[in-house]
């Protein structure tokens, strides 16, 4: 009898998504099992929304952002009584294998799966890249580059009438989208969680530039620093006597065309989490590491801390002012 694995989506969505179920569909229809998808993450599971599929099911999807299969959050997959319903689900068609992709909450619900028996695979999906098991998350780097290119276009204005500009990005409680763009867009100042600047530093800089031959300055500040960006500017403004204003990037980070990065990087998670599943592997998720695809159990996963990126964040100092 052949093998029957299902795969979801959960959590927020991430460019690079669809390709990674097109891989598994595809490695897993490769490798001789019966493939199955669930819409709308483990909200549609325990309903049931799931279905058997062809390699033809996932024709024409690695180039498209979002995620075929939808995204949904069920806080009450916490409980027991929920998790047995979809472990009824799943047996009902007699899929013994899942992988999830997402983030550290899509993996919680996964190791849970487990422990019920169901063989459980996760693959890191968000474009945060706050994961701490795995060096890069599948959308990370299509949000860094749709920054990049909201940034060039408010660069023109922001120069032109020399003004100063806080962009504010997403990223959870994870610098990186700040910190990478920030460094890719040459700004002037990048406020992360790992490298927090206290407000009175801040207008020292602001105003330190304002003597130079550069009258304008963009600065990128990860999401949750301000409580509210717009009235923190106001205070700049006042500080510092620079006419100051915000932009929150929002939902639109998330969205876009996978980069090449994503498309291939979601491939190549996508095929490796098939074989985990053939291997016998169960309760783990997949992180990069160097370059590699290492399978890490997904408790101490969910243990580790994420490491500062201060080894980036200093060297940016011996360019900027
Ligand atoms: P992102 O980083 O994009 O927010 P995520 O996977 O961390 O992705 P969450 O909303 O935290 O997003 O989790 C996705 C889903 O996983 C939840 O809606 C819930 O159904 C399930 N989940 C989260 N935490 C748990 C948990 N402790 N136990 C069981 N299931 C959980």
């Amino acid at each position: 009898m052949s093998k029957k694995i299902a795969v979801l989506t959960s959590g927020g969505d991430a460019p690079g998504m669809n390709a990674c179920v097109r891989a598994v569909i595809r490695s897993g229809i490769k490798s001789g099992c019966d493939m199955y998808v669930i819409y709308d993450g483990y909200k549609g599971l325990v309903e049931g929304k799931i279905e058997q599929v062809d390699r033809n099911f996932v024709s024409d999807i690695i180039n498209r952002g979002g995620t075929i299969l939808r995204t949904a959050r069920l806080p009450e997959f916490k409980e027991d009584a929920i998790q047995k319903m979809a472990v009824k689900q799943l047996s009902d068609y007699g899929i013994d294998s899942l992988i999830v992709i997402g983030g550290d909450g899509t993996y919680r619900g996964a190791a849970e799966l487990a422990k019920k028996g169901v063989h459980t695979v996760g693959i890191p999906g968000t474009i945060d890249n706050d994961i701490a098991s795995t060096e890069y998350t599948i959308g990370f780097d299509t949000c860094c580059n749709t920054i990049c290119e909201c940034v060039d276009k408010i660069r023109d204005t922001t120069t032109s009438h020399q003004r100063c500009t806080f962009i504010e990005v997403m990223g959870n409680k994870c610098g990186d989208l700040a910190l990478y763009s920030g460094v890719a867009e040459g700004v002037e100042m990048i406020i992360t969680p790992d490298d927090p600047i206290e407000d009175e530093k801040v207008f020292e800089k602001l105003k330190s530039l304002k003597g130079g031959k550069k009258k304008h300055s963009l600065v990128i500040v990860s999401e949750k620093i301000y409580p509210n960006i717009f009235e923190f500017v106001k205070k700049v403004t006042e500080k510092t006597g620079i006419e100051t204003r915000a932009e929150i990037l929002g939902h639109l980070q998330r969205g876009g065309s996978p980069t090449s990065k994503d498309r291939i990087e979601a491939t190549r998670f996508g095929i490796a989490a098939v074989q985990a599943i053939l291997d016998g592997e169960s309760s783990i998720c997949l992180g990069l590491h160097n370059g590699k695809i290492r399978r890490i159990n997904i408790d101490e996963a969910l243990a580790m801390k994420r490491p500062e990126n201060h080894e980036l964040l200093e060297a940016i100092k011996l360019v900027n002012r």
